[in-house]
Parts: C-alpha cells; structure tokens; sequence
C-alpha cells in the first residue's frame, strides 16, 4: 500500500527562526498516520535535519542540479542535498520551469541525478489556465511526465505532483472530478510505462492552494496519495490541520 505523503514547499521562505515552525509539528505530530516532509530554502536544510533527526519528518531540497560537481555558481547538487541531510528533493516545479526556463529534459536529468545520488524526486508536472481552457490537460500531463521522468524509477524513489500552475497561490483549486480526471490518467500513463508494480507504489500528490478547510475532501480523490502544499506549509498551526486530514484519509 502506498503512505501517503504531506509535503511542504517552503519556496523562498524562511529564516533561522522559522525552525521553530519544524519543533511544533514534530512534537504535535509525532504520530501521525502519513509522511510528513518539508523542503525548505538551501539555507535551512542541514540545521533542519538536525532538528528533525529520529523524527517522523523528512526534509528536502527544492531543486539541484544535474550534475554533481563543477562550476556551476550558485547551485546545488543533489549529492550536496544529501550531504546536507535531505531524503527528497523537488524536480521541475513550474517556478522553476517557468521562471528558469527548464525545459521537460532538464528536469528529467535533474530527476535523474537526485535518484543516483539517493533521492526521492517529487517530479512536478501541471497545465497552464490557457492549457486547461484549451482542453489540452491531458496532453500536457502526458508530455510532462515522459519528457521529464527518467527511465530508471521505483516506487521508492520518485514522487509525482500534479500541480495546474493557476492553481498556484491563487485560492482556486481544480473541481474534484477535474483533480481525479488528472491523477487517474497519471496512474495509466506510469502503468503503460513502468508496469503495475512500480506505477502503484508511486505515491501521486495534488498541488495548489490546498488548505485546512479543502485538504479532506481533495484526500477523497482517487489516486490523490497526499499533498505538495505551498503557502499552508509555513506555519505549523496551518499544515497540521492538512497532516491531520490525511492522517484521516489513510
Ligand atoms: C506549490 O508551489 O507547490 C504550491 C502548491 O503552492 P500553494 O500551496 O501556495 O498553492
């Protein structure tokens, strides 16, 4: 069976103070029945695995590199995240496709450079409004997920989050049927791919605007194994409630 996951993003968010926020959650959510997992900026990570060391809280990065070393000013690599403490790190969010200009090839070598170096890659994928309206849903998500997922995954080691960019920050989230339309479809394309065996053990999280007071009802989705939770996953007294929710739903 797959656990489900409640993933933080913390985006470029956080100072050493906001460590406080990771004590909370651990000591108020020690049992919880999911994963729990926060990617906080590069700067937090070492101090915040330290702080979640023998916890029920994982940490991870929020991109790196493809390669390992070199002369790369300013990045980091998923060797590097490792070191630092973390267990997961996330690929191809739309920020980054978006903002960075990565395309589907960068974020598979990324994808596949965390998995070498012992990662779990959460793999994002999501439409643009223009896609959605244009009804090319679908279409994207495909092209997404084969031009960006390496060959060589298991279902312990990638992660897939469908994340529609509109949904981003904005307070507006898919309908449930559209939500379940889109993870159902994930589930068939990894199965034609990689097999029932590996496709069913891929835990699939749904991204965007998720909140306290949508997080149950987008946990009753099929195939929703979780949330990517952005801006709700800053204070502890907001992601609880979600960790909660999907404790419920497991
Ligand atoms: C995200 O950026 O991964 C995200 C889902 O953000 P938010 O929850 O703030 O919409």
């Amino acid at each position: 069976m797959r656990r489900k996951l409640a993933a933080g993003n913390w985006k470029m968010n956080g100072t050493s103070e906001s460590l406080a926020e990771i004590d909370t959650l651990i000591k108020e959510h020690a049992e919880a029945g999911c994963d729990m997992l926060i990617c906080p900026p590069a700067t937090l990570i070492h101090r915040m695995a330290d702080a979640a060391k023998d916890t029920n809280l994982a940490v991870g990065g929020q991109d790196c590199h493809a390669e390992t070393s070199g002369a790369h000013t300013g990045d980091i690599s998923a060797v590097m995240l490792r070191d630092a403490g973390a267990s997961h790190v996330i690929t191809g969010h739309s920020e980054r496709r978006v903002d960075h200009g990565e395309r589907d090839e960068t974020v598979r070598a990324k994808t596949l450079a965390a998995i070498e170096a012992g990662l779990t890659a959460i793999v994002c994928v999501g439409e643009s409004l223009k896609e959605r309206e244009a009804s090319n849903t679908l279409d994207i998500i495909a092209g997404q997920l084969s031009g960006s997922i390496p060959d060589t995954v298991t279902g312990q080691n990638l992660v897939v989050a469908y994340e529609p960019i509109w949904a981003i920050g904005t307070g507006k989230v898919p309908t449930l049927d559209q939500i379940g339309e889109v993870h159902d479809y994930m589930r068939s394309r990894l199965e034609r791919r990689f097999g029932a065996g590996v496709a069913r053990s891929v835990r699939l999280l749904y991204g965007g605007s998720v909140k306290a007071g949508n997080a149950a009802e987008i946990f009753g989705v099929s195939n929703v194994d979780g949330a990517l939770v952005g801006g709700a996953s800053l204070k502890a007294a907001d992601f609880g409630p979600i960790v909660a929710a999907l404790s419920a739903s497991s």
